[in-house]
């Protein structure tokens, strides 16, 4: 929520009066001088909504600020230009609310639209994240990195880089706002202070890289032609999607990364279809640009691609992985029981191309278990596994 300063205010004093990080604060307001701040300004307090409030007979400010476990300052902040002394049944006023629960419900069907209104919702509420857009898909959907944190340490999950694995999507930010819960309320995630983990590393996520095929699979064939009978021919005239994983051109992401790329090729379908065409040349998608510019932008100390299904995590490249890659394996393989596997018969993936061109650790995970797309029902025991993972990444 918004507040305006008023003479002799510092953020400091905001993050006393709001029991609010002052980090956070301070990044909120990223276009602010923290130590220079002049009566009038606009400054967002994270983690707060403001609610609607009328006054009622026999209230004061003061009583209403301790009824809601709040300072007498907070509210007067909240009501410029209010005279306590001065109230009137049924006058308006904003009582800041500190936000305890989660805006985004994962449990559902959780196509782009869900998610890009999800994003724009903790946008709002956490200004300290950063949201931008990486690329397009070949549809023209912008495809949203998602950032939290300050530290040195550049950490990058993704999720839905194949269409069926969607429910990687909703799991990856239903971890997002966990994990800005935790920083805003200061509490505990899993007996862990994730304040620590705000200060030194820096989380990237792309919580969709494929938003046309998992549109695809959740909604349908798109609207417009070529692509609307394009994609039931590579379809085998089948109107059934739920085997898709590729994106809408019928080139899977995941075998599109110049890594063995022709080894992966030659093992594979050579034309267009749901799965496992790796498409004529290496990164001749959109959304595999995306991602490798991003990667080379960022320069991640880790990466780890969330997929379905197997409960297991894939660690090794061609024996390129640094030795520590088998310690965080263990780790993760610990917290969550998923099971490590060192390599497979399987070439040209994001996690291998990280490993083979950076030296550093790469992980694909395969959350859940069954044949995708994994109902729902799994939501809720794939989420309590993938959070040890997904805090594991930021603390190791
Ligand atoms: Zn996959």
């Amino acid at each position: 929520m918004d507040i305006f300063v008023r003479r002799g205010d510092t953020l400091w004093y905001y993050s006393q009066l709001f029991h609010m990080n002052l980090q956070l604060i301070i990044d909120s307001n990223r276009g602010l001088q923290p130590n220079q701040l002049s009566a009038g300004q606009r400054v967002r307090i994270p983690g707060f909504v403001a609610q609607d409030y009328r006054i009622r007979q026999g209230d004061t400010l003061w009583a209403i600020a301790h009824s809601w476990n709040l300072q007498l300052d907070v509210l007067l902040l909240a009501n410029p230009g209010i005279n306590p002394n001065q109230l009137y049944i049924g006058q308006a006023i904003r009582v800041p609310l500190r936000i305890t629960w989660r805006l985004v419900q994962g449990k559902q069907h959780y196509d782009y639209s869900r998610m890009m209104r999800d994003i724009s919702r903790l946008e709002t509420v956490y200004p300290f994240i950063r949201v931008s857009g990486i690329g397009n898909s070949v549809l023209g959907n912008e495809i949203p990195e998602v950032l939290i944190g300050n530290g040195t340490k550049r950490v990058h999950y993704n999720a839905s880089f194949h269409a069926n694995e969607w429910i990687t999507t909703p799991v990856l930010m239903t971890f997002l706002n966990d994990y800005l819960l935790s920083l805003t309320n200061q509490t505990a995630l899993r007996g862990l202070a994730t304040n620590r983990l705000y200060q030194q590393t820096t989380l990237s996520t792309v919580p969709m890289v494929n938003p046309d095929g998992v549109s695809l699979v959740l909604n349908g064939p798109p609207a417009t032609e070529p692509w609307r009978s394009r994609v039931v021919e590579f379809n085998k005239g089948s109107t059934d999607f739920s085997g898709w994983k590729a994106n809408i051109r019928g080139v899977d992401l995941n075998d599109q990364f110049p890594a063995r790329w022709e080894d992966e090729r030659a093992r594979n379908p050579k034309v267009p279809g749901p799965r496992d065409y790796g498409g004529e040349r290496p990164l001749s998608e959109p959304e595999a640009i995306a991602m490798a510019e991003l990667t080379r932008r960022r320069d991640y100390a880790r990466v780890l691609a969330f997929h379905t299904q197997g409960e297991e995590i894939y660690w090794g490249y061609e024996n390129m992985e640094p030795p520590v890659s088998e310690t965080m394996v263990n780790e993760f393989s610990r917290v969550s029981g998923y099971r490590p596997v060192k390599t497979i018969e399987s070439w040209a993936g994001y996690k291998d191309w990280f490993i083979q061109d950076w030296r550093r650790p790469g992980f694909t995970v395969e959350l859940g278990r069954g044949v995708n797309p994994l109902p729902l029902t799994q939501f809720d025991e794939i989420y309590q596994k993938a959070l040890g993972i997904f805090l594991a990444g930021l603390y190791l």
